[in-house]
């Protein structure tokens, strides 16, 4: 240990581990992320008798089996980095659930300090602890501690040295017996892997043979590149699969559960753990909470209000401190304008970079709000009672009680973003409803489609406004749903993961928590969707801009300008005819650059959609920010600048021309609802899963999102005009 040691604290979410590791390194702290995923990776220095001491936290899990990332890590750093200790932080109050994954820990054979955490709380709630016998029934030290105020960290510190300096990074496996069936095949296995030495340099044999009957994925899956006896350990794996299944009427992995319960029963039995019911009316608060909050008839209702009194504040809130940053880079771009001359380096700088940085620094309030109640309902503990309520709904298509809040973000009560939408999904554990709720958040109407939807509803559909977008919405959760139970038995197929996030007891949450972890978010999204961002948006600027127009054509313009302004009708007249000049001249400036090229260039097969250039030219621009459909429009249509806000002009105008009836605006409006997620979306995304699915995500909804377009336009044309 020569002066520097390794503590890896560990625990169940909930258990305090981050108010505790806060509490130990203070200031000290390093963030940063686990290479290639998005779970966290904190880590903090303190000094104990001249020894350097590397606090490592890893993230929060139930098990290490391999049911989420989290839990995946956190086994990885164990084998890997081999930590001299991990401290396990469980909460007294709900001693024989935490105590599952400590039981995990020993049968790795790791040294342990347990950390009971919660003793404040415990004391409230009548539960007694001895916590001298269990640390000698589990052969480790064990330290009460209340991560709030601090106290016993220094205690806990000082055990943990001391336990590792004894232990020597020497581990020790405890077994545990599952019962004759499984032992036999158990001992069976442990020969074959011993004989081959398979993964025993990372593990213990007795560990890898559990593994192989819990069918834990990433480890039969190293087994099979591995070769070596992994296809004799899956025979006999699959024979006691078979045998318990006729036996017992259930699998492995419930009956290594149930065994694992049974050992902390055991322990705890022994006048380990004792609740004192002194006093009658201090039935469990969470409990009586519970009976309301999550009432079959009741918890919904109140759900949605929840949901939707968060979803208002965000919006509604969050539209103050947009504003300014509104006028902020508004500003920004004037005086750009004003100090640099007219030209190219003036465009790249307002349009490109202002412009681009600004749209996506927009996103930051909102994002901090809703974060901010996020947090909030997280650590008081109601975000779970929503998954757990929603669940049953949402796992037939495919998907997890988590993965409502994303959908509800994204705009699934109308107006969200599915940036913070995306983010939001970090909630779900299974990488695969994840995946599936990722791609699917962004069909919801974002609050950047609206005005598109709005534009076309008033143009040919004005009599049935509400109507039209409630039913826009309805296709919205409609498409989520089945595009997510599609790809659940196709492509990210795979069995549901259980509903195994237990339920914590509510809890008030502390200010100073809630703005750590709604910061540490805001934080990531700034800094890693900035610098990406900027490079896009710089791309998006030039494609629009170059080539610009010929010598002749540009001179012919300026031509024309000159003959108004010479001519003698008066000022005011001169200056509508220059306007629209100036228009026409953006119009044909569009057309001829590359993002107008495009536009033409695939004009032959959005016809089928009813779609034309300048269509095509506003949807390849909405996909640098949904906003920009609108505004692209105006300048396609040879309106100059226009409001999105006040686009009625505009409207008309697309009512008025032969190229549009309502077949053309359903399929749009089926398009945009559906197709690419704008580019902050899609860097986003990669920042959540991988550039592979982002860009999956890109090509599918633009294809589904064409497809029905197309079927929208065929059908429309026959029955709407
Ligand atoms: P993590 O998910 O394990 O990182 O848990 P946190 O550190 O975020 O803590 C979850 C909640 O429990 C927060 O609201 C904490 O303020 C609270 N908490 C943590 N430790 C204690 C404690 O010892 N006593 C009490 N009463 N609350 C605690
Ligand atoms: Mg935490």
């Amino acid at each position: 240990m020569n002066g520097t040691a390794t503590i890896a604290l560990a625990g169940n979410p909930n258990s305090g581990k981050t108010t505790l590791f806060n509490a130990i390194t203070g200031a000290r702290q390093r963030v940063g992320n686990y290479p290639g995923i998005t779970v966290e990776r904190k880590e903090g220095t303190i000094n104990l008798d001249d020894v350097k001491i590397n606090v490592v936290d890893l993230p929060g899990c139930y098990s290490l089996s391999a049911y989420s990332q989290e839990e995946l890590v956190a086994r990885k750093v164990l084998v890997d980095e081999r930590p001299d200790i991990v401290v396990d932080i469980v909460d007294a109050t709900r001693l024989e659930r935490h105590l599952y994954l400590a039981v995990q820990f020993f049968e790795l054979g790791i040294p342990v300090v347990l950390a009971l955490n919660m003793m404040d709380e415990a004391g409230k709630q009548g539960v007694r602890i001895d916590s001298a016998r269990l640390s000698s029934l589990l052969n480790c030290p064990v330290v009460e501690t209340v991560a709030r105020s601090g106290l016993g960290k220094q205690e806990l510190m000082r055990k943990a040295l001391d336990h590792a300096k004894q232990r020597g990074g020497i581990w020790e496996p405890l077994k545990i017996s599952y019962g004759p069936d499984l032992d036999v095949a158990l001992d069976h296995m442990v020969e074959k892997i011993e004989a081959a030495r398979f993964m025993t340099n990372r593990y213990p044999a007795r560990w890898v043979a559990l593994k192989y009957l819990e069918a834990d994925a990433e480890v039969l899956a190293s087994g099979r590149t591995l070769g070596g006896p992994a296809q004799e350990l899956e025979v006999i794996v699959q024979r006691t699969r078979e045998h318990i299944q006729k036996t017992l009427n259930t699998v492995p992995e419930a009956l290594i559960a149930d065994y694992r319960y049974g050992l902390i029963n055991s322990i705890l039995r022994q006048n380990v753990l004792s609740h004192e019911r002194t006093q009658e009316e201090r039935i469990d608060v969470s409990a009586k909470l519970d009976s309301i909050l999550t009432n079959r008839l009741l918890g919904p209702a109140i759900m949605f209000g929840v949901l939707y009194a968060m979803f208002q504040v965000t919006f509604t809130v969050g539209e103050i401190p947009m504003g300014w940053l509104e006028s902020l880079f508004g500003w920004l771009g004037e005086t750009a304008t004003a100090i640099i001359p007219e030209g190219l380096v003036q465009s790249l700088v307002v349009s490109g970079i202002i412009d681009g940085v600004g749209g996506v620094m927009g996103f930051v309030p909102l994002i901090g709000i809703m974060f901010l109640m996020i947090s909030f309902l997280e650590d008081s503990g109601y975000m779970a009672r929503v998954a757990y309520m929603l669940d049953r709904i949402l796992r037939i298509f495919g998907l997890h009680g988590c993965s409502a809040m994303p959908f509800i973000v994204s705009g699934g009560i109308m107006g969200g973003c599915a940036v913070p939408g995306v983010m939001a999904t970090r909630t779900l554990r299974s990488p695969k409803e994840k995946l599936a709720t990722l791609i699917t958040a962004p069909f919801m109407p974002c609050g950047a489609k609206l005005p598109v939807f709005l534009l076309l509803i008033a143009a040919f559909f004005s009599e049935n406004e509400a109507q039209i977008m409630f039913l826009i919405t309805l296709f919205a959760w409609t498409m989520a749903l089945l595009v997510s139970k599609l790809l659940r038995s196709t492509i990210i197929k795979g069995d549901p993961t259980p509903f195994i996030m237990e339920l914590p007891p509510y809890r008030l949450p502390t200010l100073q928590g809630v703005l750590i972890h709604s910061w540490e978010r805001v934080w990531q999204y700034i800094r890693k969707a900035g610098t990406v961002i900027l490079a896009v948006s710089v791309l998006l600027w030039a494609a629009m801009t170059f080539p610009g127009l010929p010598e002749e054509a540009a001179s012919k313009f300026a031509a024309d300008r000159q003959a108004i302004a010479a001519s003698a009708i008066d000022q005011e007249q001169q200056q509508a005819l220059i306007v629209e000049i100036d228009n026409l001249e953006a119009q044909a400036t569009l057309k001829h650059s590359v993002a107008g090229r495009i536009g033409s260039f695939f004009e032959p097969v959005s016809q089928w959609a009813g779609f034309d250039w300048r269509t095509n030219i506003a949807l390849v621009g909405g996909f640098a920010a949904k906003e920009v459909i609108v505004s692209t429009f105006g300048t396609a249509y040879s309106l100059g600048e226009v409001d999105p806000e006040d686009s009625s002009s505009l409207s008309s105008r697309i009512a008025a021309d032969p190229a549009w009836n309502k077949a053309t605006a359903l399929a749009l409006i089926v398009f945009v609802l559906l197709y690419a997620p704008c580019f902050v979306t899609v860097v986003t995304m990669a920042k959540e899963s991988s550039w592979r699915w982002a860009l999956f995500s890109t090509c599918f909804n633009t294809a589904l999102g064409f497809g029905l377009a197309v079927v929208a336009y065929q059908v429309g044309s026959l029955f709407l005009v």
